[in-house]
């Protein structure tokens, strides 16, 4: 494997016919994008040798893997005769669940076939998302591999991006390493962004079923920890890119566990409520709806009775966050457990101890 395909780029400097084939999934035949690498490949190409005489063989398969890929590239790539090969693969054997070591034993494979075959340049294209979250330990793996096999990583600040310049068609870009402190200055062939993966217009969802959201408009779970597939709003479970970009492999987990937070509760014959929760006393309401307003749950609702309007708790929505008590004008909800006398004695009493420790 070369890092750069020098003999390839010889040819397309002399004006000789070159042969490209390209191998991999669905970034490689462009699937459901407008334009895939291979058409920016071919763009460029185009304009950096416009003498050149090319072709460019894309054998990409939608959610293709590199153990297809292994049998394909001889039916597929080799028989083409290719001046020069892009392998690239990752992201569905990652979905897959394939092992590192059976990811780089796939990939070693297709490369010493080709090698086998002649001696075509081989540029090695990885794709896959090199996250530093906790849960995405297999992304670590692969970048560790991908170090090993020579890819190089540039980390850089939010605030310092790196500069991209292209000057008659020299294309350059400099940024600063985070980890030397230096500039550095590249001149590559070809730039290829990774796409951002952003939420989608959640708010109305959000809304609707009293969810939050997070700063970047993705759904907030319960708790990071205690409660990862649950929202804090009875009866509602999240999974997937809902929450934060993630791989098919999490996706999947978490699907299996909301299912089985919802199944828990289908399946129980009886629901109990926390014992926590607000308390109305009917005949001080005014039905103002001033508690409707605010409960973050959507667990009071004022409704027509024979005695006017009226607020009416719904005991297995409410959690018992007093909201609504601090907010009634008429003082008609309390806290079960967490009455008004309740609290004030704790207070009175707090009071009346530091009086004493003070005199
Ligand atoms: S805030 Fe108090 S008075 Fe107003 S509707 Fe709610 S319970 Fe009734
Ligand atoms: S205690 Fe909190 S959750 Fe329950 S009804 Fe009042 S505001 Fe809503």
């Amino acid at each position: 494997m070369t890092l750069k395909p020098i003999k390839t780029i010889a040819k397309l400097q002399s004006g000789a016919p070159v042969t490209i084939a390209a191998i991999g999934d669905s970034l490689t035949c462009g699937w459901m994008a407008r334009k895939g690498y291979l058409d920016f490949l071919k763009e460029m190409l185009r304009g950096k040798y416009p003498d050149s005489r090319f072709s460019i063989i894309a054998s990409g398969v939608p959610g293709d893997t590199t153990d297809f890929g292994l049998y394909r590239v001889d039916t597929d790539v080799l028989h083409q005769a290719p001046d020069c090969v892009f392998i690239q693969y990752a992201i569905n054997d990652a979905g897959y669940g394939f092992t590192v070591a059976q990811f780089r034993n796939n990939i070693q494979g297709i490369i010493d076939k080709i090698r086998k075959a002649g001696d075509a340049d081989i540029v090695l294209v990885t794709s896959g998302h090199i996250g530093d979250h906790g849960e995405n330990h297999f992304a670590e793996e692969y970048y560790e591999l991908a170090r090993e096999i020579g890819v190089n990583f540039v980390r850089f600040t939010e605030s310092s991006p790196p500069n991209v310049s292209l000057e008659k068609n020299h294309l350059t870009i400099s940024m600063v390493d985070t980890l030397s402190g230096k500039t550095i200055l590249l001149e590559p062939d070809l730039l290829v962004l990774s796409a951002a993966f952003l939420p989608s217009k959640n708010k109305p969802l959000s809304h609707l079923l009293k969810v939050p959201l997070d700063q970047n408009g993705f759904f907030l779970e319960a708790h990071a920890k205690l409660r990862p597939v649950d929202f804090a709003t009875e009866g509602i479970f999240l999974c997937g890119a809902a929450q934060w970009p993630k791989s098919i492999n999490e996706s999947v987990a978490q699907a299996t566990g909301a299912a089985a937070r919802g199944a828990r509760l289908l399946a129980a014959k009886k629901v109990k409520f926390a014992a926590i929760c607000a308390v109305l006393n009917q005949d001080l309401c005014m039905g103002c709806g001033a508690c409707e307003m605010i409960c973050p749950f959507s667990a009071i609702k004022v409704r027509r009775t024979e005695s006017g309007q009226k607020a009416m708790v719904s005991p297995s929505d409410c959690k018992g966050c007093g909201t609504c008590g601090a907010s009634c004008p008429q003082k008609a909800i309390e806290m079960r457990h967490f009455t008004d006398t309740q609290i004030l004695k704790q207070i009175y009493s707090i009071s009346e101890d530091l009086f004493e420790r003070a005199v």
